[in-house]
Parts: C-alpha cells; sequence; structure tokens
C-alpha cells in the first residue's frame, strides 16, 4: 500500500474548504486500493474562518491533517512547511482554490507508478485570469529561463507531484529565498510534463498581487542566476567603451575644429544622467544579492508553527533524513 500525501496552502480560502475537501477526498479515493492517502492543509495565517474549518475536517477525518502557521509567511513557505510534514511514499502540492483540478492526481500517480521521480503540471490554457496575468506569467517564464543557469519548465507552478526520494532531497535545501519550482528542477531525477487545463477559482480572488508576483520573481531570478550581475560588468564595459570613442571624438574636434568646441550641453547632460542611472541601477541590482547574503546568514526558522492538529505520534514529523537535524519541527 502506497501512502500519498496531499499538501494544500490555505490563506484566507474559507468559502473553499468544503468543496476543496469534497473534491479532493473523491480523487484521492478514486486512486483505488493499492494506495493510502492523507491530506495536509497548510494554514497560512488567515484569521477568517478557514482554521476552525479545516479543524473540523480534521476531527471528522483521520487522513486530514493541519498545520497552523503563526502568521501569513506566503505561498512558498506554507508548501514547504507541508512537504517537511509529509510522510507520504508520494507529495502532491495543489494549490487551494480549485485551480488545479484535483482530477489531475490520478494521472500524476500513473506516471509517478511508471517511474517518474517528479510529474509536473503544465498548464495547456488558464481559465478566468486577467490578461495581465497571462502576459506577465508567459514573459517571467521565458526571462527567467534565458537568465537562469538551471532550465526551468515554461508555464509550471506549484502543482506537482514528488516521490519520496525527491521529497527527502528537497527537504535539506534550507535556502530562505525559495522558488520551489525552481528547486525541484534543479534537483534532477526523471521528470514528466503532465498538460492540464487551469480552471477558474472556484471562489474568492487571487492572493498574489502584483508586488508578490514581483518578489516571487525576483526571487527565481536571484536564486538561480547570478546572470544580473555579469550583465552589469558587461554593460560597464560597453558603455566604457562608448566613453572612449567619445573621448575620441572630443580630441579629434579639439584640433580639426577649434572655433566649435564649446557646445554640446546636451550631450553632456544625456551622458551624466545616462551613467547615473546605469550606476544607479548596477548598485540596486549588487544590493538585492548583498541583501539575499544578509537574509540567509540569520538562519532564522523558515517558518513557525503555532498548531498541529490530526497528526498521531506515528506521522509525528520527523528528523530531516540527510542532515539529522530536527528540522521538521521549526522549518530549518
Ligand atoms: N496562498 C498562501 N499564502 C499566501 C498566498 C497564497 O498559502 O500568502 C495560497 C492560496 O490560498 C492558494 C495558493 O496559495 O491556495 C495559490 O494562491 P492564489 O490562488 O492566490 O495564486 P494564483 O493562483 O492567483 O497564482
Ligand atoms: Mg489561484
Amino acid at each position: 500500500m502506497k501512502l500519498v500525501s496531499t499538501v494544500v496552502p490555505i490563506y484566507f480560502e474559507e468559502e473553499m474548504i468544503g468543496e476543496l475537501y469534497r473534491r479532493l477526498k473523491g480523487a484521492l479515493v478514486a486512486l483505488g486500493d493499492g494506495f493510502d492517502h492523507e491530506i495536509l492543509f497548510v494554514n497560512d495565517g488567515s484569521t477568517d474562518d478557514s482554521l476552525p474549518r479545516l479543524r473540523v475536517l480534521a476531527d471528522a477525518d483521520p487522513r486530514v491533517r493541519v498545520i497552523d502557521l503563526s502568521r501569513n509567511f506566503g505561498h512558498q513557505l506554507a508548501i514547504t512547511a507541508g512537504i517537511d510534514a509529509a510522510s507520504g511514499d508520494a507529495v502532491v502540492v495543489i494549490d487551494g482554490d480549485l485551480q488545479d483540478p484535483p482530477e489531475v492526481i490520478a494521472e500524476m500517480v500513473g506516471k509517478w507508478q511508471e517511474g517518474y521521480g517528479v510529474v509536473y503540471g503544465q498548464r495547456r490554457s488558464r481559465a478566468g485570469e486577467s490578461a495581465l496575468k497571462r502576459v506577465t506569467a508567459r514573459w517571467f517564464y521565458r526571462l527567467l529561463n534565458s537568465l537562469s543557469d538551471t532550465p526551468l519548465p515554461l508555464d509550471t507552478g506549484d502543482f506537482r507531484l514528488m516521490d519520496r526520494a525527491v521529497v527527502d532531497a528537497l527537504c535539506s535545501m534550507r535556502e530562505e529565498a525559495r522558488y520551489m519550482r525552481g528547486m525541484v528542477s534543479w534537483l534532477g531525477f526523471k521528470q514528466y510534463a503532465l498538460p492540464y487545463d487551469r480552471d477558474a477559482r472556484f471562489a474568492g480572488t487571487t492572493k498574489y498581487t502584483l508586488s508578490r508576483m514581483l518578489r516571487l520573481a525576483t526571487n527565481g531570478v536571484t536564486s538561480f542566476s547570478a546572470r544580473p550581475l555579469t550583465l552589469m560588468i558587461d554593460f560597464g564595459v560597453l558603455v566604457t567603451l562608448a566613453a572612449l570613442a567619445v573621448l575620441v571624438w572630443a580630441v579629434v574636434m579639439r584640433i580639426a575644429r577649434p572655433d566649435a568646441v564649446v557646445q554640446g550641453w546636451a550631450s553632456t547632460m544625456v551622458i551624466v544622467l545616462f551613467l547615473g542611472g546605469v550606476q544607479l541601477i548596477s548598485l540596486g541590482v549588487l544590493g538585492v544579492y548583498v541583501g539575499r547574503v544578509f537574509m540567509e546568514s540569520k538562519r532564522r526558522p523558515l517558518y513557525v508553527v503555532s498548531g498541529r492538529y490530526g497528526f498521531t505520534d506515528h506521522n509525528a514529523p520527523q528528523p530531516c533524513p540527510h542532515c539529522g537535524r530536527p528540522v521538521r519541527e521549526n522549518g530549518r
């Protein structure tokens, strides 16, 4: 009997919980005799009725567990908390808004049984999402891929199934800036892209504001690539060469047309402003990477758990098999 764990991050999704549980449970039961399941809900600091409703589920169904984080840590860390606490032979991560159809899990499990370590959902279509979201998502993944040293699959969110071996390796990666989909592709293993149609949200609105998307994008780029830093050097070299050319031109003009030298206020201003801009941008890029080092060097817990419901001793969080530390209590 194989155990399939499902990790579901929840952030202000109260109107969703009932329907979510019904569909997820149906899909997991439909996996058939060879499979047992557990559902791990991670309440990412929602203060609406989400947590009470989840606790009711945990009381009624011994296969439901709830992890309550002490505040909102963000989608990627909520997923991390759930994966850390999962004890399955395979772990499926799925959004809590029914945009990822639970029925696709059966296909994922099928591919896993064929021997794939990771089966990730690749969006064939996205219903009910704004044109802005589609366009930014589309370009973001392409830009990231061109910058990143690790090839990252296109149009892929966090909806995926991972084998236990992959999960254990993932648990040993305790970096602070987490871009989970990139970390999983970095891991390697046999990966399979499963096309699916992304539904519209069942209820509620997206929790990814523009600023959250930008933060995720920055995390994605800076965790997987030092290219922005080398681009700064390339650009600096280019500007220096241009400056040398202007210098030569100025000297030539001075000798050839001594009467025409006092001009060029506009060109001076343009050059000064341009260089100022380039320097500020470069400093900013540098700052982002330095800030990253600063944050990582604190080695704080990745998240803080304030309550666990539906766990028994048997499936209580275990020490990380890689580093041996009791990571799963506080996320380190
Ligand atoms: N979510 C979370 N913490 C957050 C933001 C979102 O746990 O800070 C959850 C949310 O409840 C949902 C999933 O992450 O289950 C995806 O969020 P959302 O649907 O808002 O993102 P989108 O699908 O628009 O990218
Ligand atoms: Mg969504």
